[in-house]
Protein backbone atom coordinates (compact mmCIF):
# COMPACT_ATOMS: atom_id res chain seq x y z
CA UNK A 1 0.00 0.00 0.00
CA UNK A 2 3.14 2.24 0.65
CA UNK A 3 3.70 3.08 -2.98
CA UNK A 4 0.02 4.24 -3.64
CA UNK A 5 -0.15 6.41 -1.01
CA UNK A 6 3.37 8.37 -1.59
CA UNK A 7 1.94 8.88 -4.87
CA UNK A 8 -1.09 9.87 -3.72
CA UNK A 9 0.33 12.30 -1.04
CA UNK A 10 2.79 13.99 -3.71
CA UNK A 11 0.11 14.21 -6.08
CA UNK A 12 -1.43 16.63 -3.53
CA UNK A 13 1.70 17.97 -2.71
CA UNK A 14 1.97 18.98 -6.33
CA UNK A 15 -1.87 20.53 -6.42
CA UNK A 16 -2.23 22.19 -3.49
CA UNK A 17 -5.15 24.23 -2.36
CA UNK A 18 -5.52 26.52 0.18
CA UNK A 19 -8.63 26.83 3.03
CA UNK A 20 -12.04 27.10 1.82
CA UNK A 21 -10.41 27.10 -2.16
CA UNK A 22 -10.46 23.07 -1.75
CA UNK A 23 -12.16 21.57 -4.47
CA UNK A 24 -9.36 18.92 -6.35
CA UNK A 25 -7.88 17.61 -2.64
CA UNK A 26 -11.48 16.42 -1.59
CA UNK A 27 -12.54 15.27 -5.01
CA UNK A 28 -9.57 13.20 -4.84
CA UNK A 29 -10.09 12.24 -1.63
CA UNK A 30 -14.25 11.01 -2.24
CA UNK A 31 -13.27 9.17 -4.85
CA UNK A 32 -10.91 7.13 -3.02
CA UNK A 33 -12.96 6.06 -0.73
CA UNK A 34 -16.22 5.73 -2.74
CA UNK A 35 -13.36 3.34 -4.78
CA UNK A 36 -12.79 1.27 -1.80
CA UNK A 37 -16.70 0.85 -0.87
CA UNK A 38 -16.76 3.81 2.10
CA UNK A 39 -19.97 5.53 2.55
CA UNK A 40 -19.12 9.52 1.51
CA UNK A 41 -20.89 12.76 2.39
CA UNK A 42 -19.23 15.69 0.54
CA UNK A 43 -19.25 19.54 0.89
CA UNK A 44 -19.73 19.03 4.77
CA UNK A 45 -18.78 22.51 5.89
CA UNK A 46 -18.73 23.30 2.47
CA UNK A 47 -15.23 21.65 1.25
CA UNK A 48 -15.09 19.17 3.84
CA UNK A 49 -15.49 15.21 3.19
CA UNK A 50 -16.16 12.52 5.81
CA UNK A 51 -16.33 8.96 4.76
CA UNK A 52 -18.56 6.50 6.72
CA UNK A 53 -17.25 2.30 7.67
CA UNK A 54 -19.14 0.37 9.31
CA UNK A 55 -17.73 -2.85 10.80
CA UNK A 56 -19.62 -6.34 9.56
CA UNK A 57 -19.58 -7.24 13.40
CA UNK A 58 -22.07 -5.33 15.42
CA UNK A 59 -21.25 -2.51 17.58
CA UNK A 60 -22.55 0.78 19.01
CA UNK A 61 -19.45 2.43 19.53
CA UNK A 62 -17.83 5.28 16.73
CA UNK A 63 -14.80 7.00 16.20
CA UNK A 64 -13.83 9.85 14.36
CA UNK A 65 -10.32 10.42 12.68
CA UNK A 66 -9.34 13.63 11.25
CA UNK A 67 -6.96 14.86 8.60
CA UNK A 68 -6.49 18.63 7.75
CA UNK A 69 -6.37 18.69 3.52
CA UNK A 70 -5.68 22.93 2.96
CA UNK A 71 -2.17 24.29 1.99
CA UNK A 72 -0.89 27.75 2.87
CA UNK A 73 -0.23 31.16 0.87
CA UNK A 74 3.47 30.77 0.12
CA UNK A 75 5.61 30.05 -2.66
CA UNK A 76 7.36 26.63 -2.99
CA UNK A 77 11.55 26.75 -3.37
CA UNK A 78 12.00 23.23 -3.24
CA UNK A 79 12.96 21.63 -6.82
CA UNK A 80 11.14 18.21 -5.63
CA UNK A 81 10.10 16.50 -8.58
CA UNK A 82 6.13 16.99 -7.26
CA UNK A 83 6.96 20.81 -6.01
CA UNK A 84 3.66 22.66 -5.86
CA UNK A 85 2.91 23.44 -9.35
CA UNK A 86 0.14 26.45 -8.03
CA UNK A 87 2.17 29.57 -7.46
CA UNK A 88 1.46 31.08 -4.49
CA UNK A 89 -0.16 28.00 -2.81
CA UNK A 90 1.97 25.37 -1.19
CA UNK A 91 1.74 21.98 1.62
CA UNK A 92 4.47 23.58 4.05
CA UNK A 93 2.64 22.43 6.49
CA UNK A 94 2.43 18.51 5.86
CA UNK A 95 -1.23 18.52 5.46
CA UNK A 96 -1.07 16.38 2.25
CA UNK A 97 0.54 13.48 4.36
CA UNK A 98 -1.67 13.99 6.86
CA UNK A 99 -4.29 13.12 4.02
CA UNK A 100 -2.47 10.55 2.66
CA UNK A 101 -2.11 8.91 6.27
CA UNK A 102 -6.03 9.19 7.19
CA UNK A 103 -6.69 7.57 3.66
CA UNK A 104 -4.39 4.79 4.02
CA UNK A 105 -6.01 3.62 7.55
CA UNK A 106 -9.34 3.93 5.69
CA UNK A 107 -8.23 1.53 2.92
CA UNK A 108 -6.79 -0.70 4.99
CA UNK A 109 -9.80 -0.74 7.60
CA UNK A 110 -12.50 -1.06 4.55
CA UNK A 111 -10.50 -4.50 3.30
CA UNK A 112 -10.49 -5.48 6.90
CA UNK A 113 -14.41 -4.74 7.84
CA UNK A 114 -14.25 -7.76 11.21
CA UNK A 115 -10.80 -6.28 12.65
CA UNK A 116 -13.13 -3.87 14.73
CA UNK A 117 -16.85 -3.01 15.71
CA UNK A 118 -18.83 -0.28 15.09
CA UNK A 119 -18.72 2.63 13.31
CA UNK A 120 -15.60 4.79 12.04
CA UNK A 121 -16.03 8.52 10.31
CA UNK A 122 -12.63 9.58 8.46
CA UNK A 123 -13.21 13.35 8.81
CA UNK A 124 -10.79 15.13 6.00
CA UNK A 125 -11.33 18.87 7.00
CA UNK A 126 -10.73 22.16 4.83
CA UNK A 127 -8.95 25.44 6.05
CA UNK A 128 -6.88 24.36 9.17
CA UNK A 129 -4.94 27.45 8.41
CA UNK A 130 -6.87 29.97 9.02
CA UNK A 131 -8.25 27.98 11.70
CA UNK A 132 -12.30 28.02 10.51
CA UNK A 133 -12.39 25.01 8.75
CA UNK A 134 -13.24 23.09 11.95
CA UNK A 135 -16.02 25.49 13.11
CA UNK A 136 -17.53 25.49 9.54
CA UNK A 137 -17.73 21.68 9.81
CA UNK A 138 -19.69 21.69 13.35
CA UNK A 139 -21.66 24.58 12.19
CA UNK A 140 -22.76 22.06 9.12
CA UNK A 141 -24.32 19.70 11.64
CA UNK A 142 -21.10 17.44 11.72
CA UNK A 143 -21.76 15.96 15.41
CA UNK A 144 -25.39 15.56 14.34
CA UNK A 145 -24.85 13.94 11.43
CA UNK A 146 -22.00 11.84 12.36
CA UNK A 147 -22.66 11.03 16.01
CA UNK A 148 -19.14 9.63 17.17
CA UNK A 149 -18.04 8.50 20.57
CA UNK A 150 -14.36 10.57 20.75
CA UNK A 151 -12.13 12.56 18.17
CA UNK A 152 -8.70 12.25 17.46
CA UNK A 153 -5.96 14.56 14.94
CA UNK A 154 -2.79 13.38 14.19
CA UNK A 155 -0.21 16.08 12.92
CA UNK A 156 3.24 15.78 11.84
CA UNK A 157 6.29 17.75 13.74
CA UNK A 158 9.75 18.21 12.23
CA UNK A 159 11.33 18.70 15.58
CA UNK A 160 10.15 14.63 17.02
CA UNK A 161 12.43 12.16 15.48
CA UNK A 162 11.55 10.29 12.64
CA UNK A 163 8.61 8.14 13.02
CA UNK A 164 8.40 8.63 16.99
CA UNK A 165 4.96 10.15 18.72
CA UNK A 166 4.24 12.79 21.44
CA UNK A 167 1.06 14.47 23.15
CA UNK A 168 0.44 15.86 26.36
CA UNK A 169 -2.98 15.51 28.32
CA UNK A 170 -4.45 19.12 29.03
CA UNK A 171 -3.69 22.47 27.79
CA UNK A 172 -1.48 21.96 24.80
CA UNK A 173 -1.72 24.20 21.93
CA UNK A 174 -2.66 27.63 22.27
CA UNK A 175 -5.68 29.79 21.99
CA UNK A 176 -4.96 32.74 19.16
CA UNK A 177 -6.92 36.04 19.06
CA UNK A 178 -5.81 39.16 17.10
CA UNK A 179 -7.22 42.73 18.12
CA UNK A 180 -6.47 46.54 16.78
CA UNK A 181 -6.93 49.61 18.71
CA UNK A 182 -7.52 52.55 17.60
CA UNK A 183 -6.45 56.28 18.85
CA UNK A 184 -8.69 59.32 17.99
CA UNK A 185 -7.69 62.62 18.85
CA UNK A 186 -7.29 66.45 17.58
CA UNK A 187 -4.05 65.89 15.36
CA UNK A 188 -2.26 69.06 14.85
CA UNK A 189 1.12 71.21 14.25
CA UNK A 190 4.23 69.74 15.94
CA UNK A 191 5.23 72.47 16.74
CA UNK A 192 2.09 73.49 18.65
CA UNK A 193 1.55 69.89 20.92
CA UNK A 194 0.14 71.79 23.68
CA UNK A 195 -3.29 72.73 21.31
CA UNK A 196 -3.24 68.88 20.04
CA UNK A 197 -3.62 65.42 21.62
CA UNK A 198 -0.60 63.94 20.89
CA UNK A 199 -1.90 60.48 19.90
CA UNK A 200 1.96 59.57 19.17
CA UNK A 201 2.90 59.34 22.78
CA UNK A 202 -0.72 56.98 23.57
CA UNK A 203 0.50 54.89 21.30
CA UNK A 204 3.82 54.14 22.41
CA UNK A 205 2.91 53.99 26.01
CA UNK A 206 0.05 51.97 25.06
CA UNK A 207 2.58 49.52 23.54
CA UNK A 208 4.66 49.53 26.65
CA UNK A 209 1.73 49.06 28.74
CA UNK A 210 0.29 45.76 27.00
CA UNK A 211 3.84 44.02 28.17
CA UNK A 212 2.88 44.79 31.93
CA UNK A 213 -0.28 42.28 31.13
CA UNK A 214 2.02 39.31 30.78
CA UNK A 215 4.62 40.31 33.53
CA UNK A 216 2.50 41.81 36.17
CA UNK A 217 -1.34 40.72 35.26
CA UNK A 218 -0.50 37.14 34.63
CA UNK A 219 0.18 34.60 36.76
CA UNK A 220 4.04 33.62 37.27
CA UNK A 221 3.14 29.73 36.70
CA UNK A 222 1.06 30.43 33.78
CA UNK A 223 2.11 31.91 30.58
CA UNK A 224 1.20 34.22 27.88
CA UNK A 225 2.28 36.37 24.54
CA UNK A 226 1.03 39.96 23.72
CA UNK A 227 2.99 40.61 20.29
CA UNK A 228 2.43 43.81 18.27
CA UNK A 229 2.61 43.11 14.65
CA UNK A 230 1.34 46.49 13.18
CA UNK A 231 1.46 50.13 13.22
CA UNK A 232 -0.10 52.85 11.21
CA UNK A 233 0.15 56.37 12.42
CA UNK A 234 1.33 59.69 10.43
CA UNK A 235 3.10 60.66 7.09
CA UNK A 236 6.97 60.60 6.02
CA UNK A 237 5.61 63.17 3.80
CA UNK A 238 4.14 65.18 6.40
CA UNK A 239 6.18 64.36 9.84
CA UNK A 240 5.13 68.49 10.75
CA UNK A 241 1.61 66.96 11.39
CA UNK A 242 0.92 65.41 14.93
CA UNK A 243 -1.87 62.58 13.16
CA UNK A 244 -5.34 62.57 14.46
CA UNK A 245 -6.05 58.71 14.33
CA UNK A 246 -2.89 55.46 14.90
CA UNK A 247 -3.86 51.72 14.79
CA UNK A 248 -1.96 49.28 16.73
CA UNK A 249 -2.70 45.69 15.97
CA UNK A 250 -1.33 42.33 17.20
CA UNK A 251 -2.09 38.78 18.49
CA UNK A 252 -2.43 37.07 21.45
CA UNK A 253 -1.46 33.13 22.64
CA UNK A 254 -2.76 31.63 25.95
CA UNK A 255 -3.33 28.07 27.49
CA UNK A 256 -5.95 28.89 30.57
CA UNK A 257 -9.84 30.29 29.63
CA UNK A 258 -9.71 32.55 32.47
CA UNK A 259 -6.10 34.15 31.30
CA UNK A 260 -7.30 34.77 27.93
CA UNK A 261 -10.74 36.76 29.01
CA UNK A 262 -8.05 38.70 31.58
CA UNK A 263 -5.89 39.70 28.48
CA UNK A 264 -8.32 40.66 26.78
CA UNK A 265 -10.15 42.51 29.36
CA UNK A 266 -7.10 44.24 30.12
CA UNK A 267 -6.41 45.03 26.12
CA UNK A 268 -9.36 47.33 26.70
CA UNK A 269 -8.78 48.47 30.16
CA UNK A 270 -5.69 49.71 28.62
CA UNK A 271 -6.73 51.31 25.73
CA UNK A 272 -9.69 53.50 27.26
CA UNK A 273 -7.59 54.62 30.77
CA UNK A 274 -4.80 55.87 28.18
CA UNK A 275 -7.07 57.30 26.25
CA UNK A 276 -9.07 58.73 29.13
CA UNK A 277 -5.55 60.44 30.84
CA UNK A 278 -4.53 61.83 27.53
CA UNK A 279 -7.70 63.36 26.30
CA UNK A 280 -8.11 61.35 23.26
CA UNK A 281 -10.85 58.39 22.27
CA UNK A 282 -10.38 54.55 22.20
CA UNK A 283 -11.66 51.93 19.82
CA UNK A 284 -10.92 47.87 20.61
CA UNK A 285 -11.85 45.34 17.71
CA UNK A 286 -10.87 42.01 19.73
CA UNK A 287 -11.62 39.03 17.97
CA UNK A 288 -11.44 35.11 19.44
CA UNK A 289 -9.83 32.88 16.85
CA UNK A 290 -9.61 29.71 18.26
CA UNK A 291 -9.74 28.32 21.35
CA UNK A 292 -6.68 26.61 23.27
CA UNK A 293 -6.25 22.88 22.58
CA UNK A 294 -7.40 20.93 25.62
CA UNK A 295 -6.47 17.01 25.25
CA UNK A 296 -8.77 15.59 27.17
CA UNK A 297 -7.14 13.04 30.03
CA UNK A 298 -8.61 9.70 29.20
CA UNK A 299 -8.86 10.09 25.40
CA UNK A 300 -4.63 11.13 25.91
CA UNK A 301 -3.98 8.26 27.51
CA UNK A 302 -6.04 5.86 25.24
CA UNK A 303 -3.49 7.39 22.28
CA UNK A 304 -0.73 7.23 23.72
CA UNK A 305 -1.24 3.09 24.20
CA UNK A 306 -2.31 3.13 20.65
CA UNK A 307 1.01 4.67 19.60
CA UNK A 308 2.95 2.82 21.51
CA UNK A 309 1.31 -0.65 20.02
CA UNK A 310 2.87 0.59 16.95
CA UNK A 311 6.12 1.55 18.08
CA UNK A 312 7.21 0.85 21.41
CA UNK A 313 7.16 2.93 24.81
CA UNK A 314 10.89 4.76 24.27
CA UNK A 315 9.38 6.42 21.35
CA UNK A 316 6.27 8.01 22.72
CA UNK A 317 6.43 11.21 24.67
CA UNK A 318 3.21 11.21 26.38
CA UNK A 319 4.37 14.96 28.04
CA UNK A 320 5.74 17.07 25.24
CA UNK A 321 6.29 20.45 25.67
CA UNK A 322 3.31 22.92 25.26
CA UNK A 323 3.35 24.36 21.96
CA UNK A 324 2.20 28.66 21.24
CA UNK A 325 1.36 27.71 18.12
CA UNK A 326 -2.67 27.05 17.15
CA UNK A 327 -4.67 24.17 15.62
CA UNK A 328 -8.60 24.54 14.84
CA UNK A 329 -8.92 20.88 16.22
CA UNK A 330 -9.34 22.46 19.65
CA UNK A 331 -12.45 23.40 18.51
CA UNK A 332 -13.78 19.92 18.30
CA UNK A 333 -11.92 19.13 21.41
CA UNK A 334 -13.84 21.36 23.08
CA UNK A 335 -16.96 19.79 22.57
CA UNK A 336 -15.94 16.51 21.88
CA UNK A 337 -13.75 14.02 24.01
CA UNK A 338 -10.62 13.19 22.13
CA UNK A 339 -6.71 13.91 21.94
CA UNK A 340 -3.98 15.19 19.48
CA UNK A 341 -1.55 13.62 18.73
CA UNK A 342 2.39 14.42 16.82
CA UNK A 343 4.23 12.41 14.86
CA UNK A 344 7.99 12.97 14.16
CA UNK A 345 8.61 13.94 10.88
CA UNK A 346 12.16 13.97 11.79
CA UNK A 347 13.92 16.59 9.82
CA UNK A 348 14.75 19.83 11.97
CA UNK A 349 16.64 21.77 9.88
CA UNK A 350 12.94 22.49 7.76
CA UNK A 351 10.71 24.24 9.54
CA UNK A 352 6.76 24.30 9.17
CA UNK A 353 5.62 27.19 7.33
CA UNK A 354 8.89 27.70 5.07
CA UNK A 355 9.24 27.62 1.25
CA UNK A 356 11.65 24.31 1.88
CA UNK A 357 9.36 22.22 3.96
CA UNK A 358 8.32 18.72 3.04
CA UNK A 359 5.93 16.04 4.27
CA UNK A 360 8.48 12.83 5.00
CA UNK A 361 6.78 9.74 3.18
CA UNK A 362 8.66 7.42 5.27
CA UNK A 363 6.57 8.19 8.43
CA UNK A 364 3.30 7.23 5.99
CA UNK A 365 3.52 3.56 7.61
CA UNK A 366 3.84 4.67 11.06
CA UNK A 367 1.01 7.12 10.75
CA UNK A 368 -1.37 4.33 8.86
CA UNK A 369 -0.52 2.02 11.90
CA UNK A 370 -1.00 4.38 14.82
CA UNK A 371 -5.04 4.93 13.09
CA UNK A 372 -5.32 1.45 12.88
CA UNK A 373 -4.26 0.69 16.40
CA UNK A 374 -6.58 3.40 17.60
CA UNK A 375 -9.71 1.64 16.14
CA UNK A 376 -8.58 -1.58 16.79
CA UNK A 377 -8.26 -0.46 20.77
CA UNK A 378 -10.93 1.77 20.75
CA UNK A 379 -13.87 -0.20 18.65
CA UNK A 380 -13.22 -3.71 20.34
CA UNK A 381 -16.30 -4.56 20.93
ZN1 LIG B 1 0.30 25.05 9.56
ZN1 LIG C 1 -0.73 22.12 10.13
Amino acid sequence: MQPELVLIRQDIHANPEVGMKEERTPALVAAKLKLWGITVTENVGVFGVVGTLKSNRPGTHSIALRADMDALQLTESTKLSYASRTPGAMHACGHDGHTAMLLGAAKYLAENRDTFYGTIYFIFQPAEESLSGAMVMIEDQLFERFPFDAIYGLHNDPNIPFGEFATRSGPFLAAADKWIVTFRGTGGHGALPHLATDINIVQAEYILSLQTIISRNTAPIDSGIISVGALESGSFTSINILPKEVHIGGITRTFLKETRNMIERRIKELAHGLAASFGCEAQVQYHRLVCALDNHAEQTVRAVKAAERVVGTTKVNPNMTRTTGSEDFSAFLERKPGAFMYIGNGTPTYQFHSPTYDFNDAIIPFGVAYWISLVQQELKE
